[in-house]
């Protein structure tokens, strides 16, 4: 009898916690320098809403066309090749365009929405679109069910975040945050037996908007609990660099909130949950003054795929130092 051939394991190895922009970006470094499959991402969709009776997923569609290789570089968002005939037709006829839908996009939104209706949930849906995008990561959303990320003005108004975000181009000061529906949430099965099974060699907290991005999937019952409990090194890249976002409303929120724009803020939304923080060589006084915790202050600003591997490389041997 012949011994049994290795068997090859495709489980993932590494889980990364990710919003859209700065997150898509270090998953797709960890994409290159793992194994297609050893990536897991459990993504952001409190920034999920309905626009034209379709359900749209912000982050996980550009977490999907950033890791097919398919997304637009130089504008930022959306499909590389994208046309725009749907959109202006909707503009000559009156309709709402306030948002940049391209026709590309506009069929990922229509298979989600027909699928949702049919009952479907957002994960199942979530596993075949990546599939034919050909993606092998395990990309999951926080959750099934809608969670709505609600923005509290300094104004007195709760504006759901795209109305905060893209009608009014994060303009109102904000005085805090809630995640509406979180508490009947429920995280996939998957990702808790992850983060539990203690198989993974590293948790990732990407460099995202914590308020809008990771605080999100942290309030989905049990994902922060489970976090807490794992020994597994949960790393932290910071959104910051020198007290300014790379891009985005980051440092604002924390001004309006009475936070310093300084890496120790964003520790702080972690809190009891890290292991090391990663955070730009430029800041590396914080490291010795600011935050009590292993740090490793590296190039943190991803211009090229080059500096996504880069850091991402960096990432895993923090991690596996961590682990030691
Ligand atoms: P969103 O869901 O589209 O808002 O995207 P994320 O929350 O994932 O990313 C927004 C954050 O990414 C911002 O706070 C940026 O500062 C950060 N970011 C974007 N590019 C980079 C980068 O190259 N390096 C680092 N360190 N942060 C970045």
């Amino acid at each position: 009898m012949t011994s049994a051939p290795n068997r090859k394991t495709t489980a993932p190895s590494v889980l990364a916690l990710s919003g859209g922009i700065g997150g898509a970006k270090l998953d797709l470094g960890l994409y290159h320098v793992l194994k297609p499959w050893e990536l897991a991402v459990a993504a952001n969709t409190g920034d999920d809403f309905e626009h034209l009776g379709l359900t749209i997923c912000p982050d996980l569609d550009t977490i999907m066309y950033t890791l097919s290789g398919t997304s637009d570089e130089v504008r930022g968002w959306g499909r590389q090749g994208e046309t725009w005939a749907c959109l202006s037709q909707l503009k000559e006829i009156g309709g709402s365009s306030w948002f940049g839908l391209g026709d590309k996009d506009l069929a990922v939104h229509l298979y989600r929405t027909e699928l949702l209706r049919q009952g479907k949930p957002l994960g199942e849906i979530t596993g075949n679109l990546f599939a034919s995008f050909g993606i092998k990561a395990q990309v999951m959303p926080m959750a099934d069910q809608p969670v709505g990320t609600i923005v509290h003005t300094t104004d007195g108004r709760d504006l759901p975040f795209q109305r905060y975000f893209v009608e009014e181009r994060c303009a109102p000061g904000v005085r805090g945050f809630t995640y509406q529906d979180a508490e009947t949430a429920t995280p996939p099965t998957a990702l808790l037996a992850m983060i539990r099974g203690g198989n993974l060699r590293a948790i990732v907290i990407c460099p995202s908007n914590p308020f809008v991005s990771i605080n999100p999937i942290l309030s989905i019952p049990g994902i922060r609990e489970a976090l807490a409990a794992s020994k597994t090194p949960i790393v932290a890249v910071s959104p910051l660099i020198g007290g300014a976002a790379v891009k985005g409303p980051l440092a604002k929120m924390l001004a309006e909130m009475g936070l310093p724009a300084s890496n120790r803020s964003i520790a702080d939304q972690y809190k009891g949950l890290l292991t090391g923080m990663i955070i730009d060589k430029t800041d590396g006084d914080d490291a010795n003054n600011q935050l009590e915790m292993p740090v490793l202050a590296v190039n943190t600003l991803m211009n090229s795929l080059e500096d996504r591997k880069r850091l991402a490389q960096d990432v895993l041997e923090f991690a596996d130092r961590l682990g030691e």
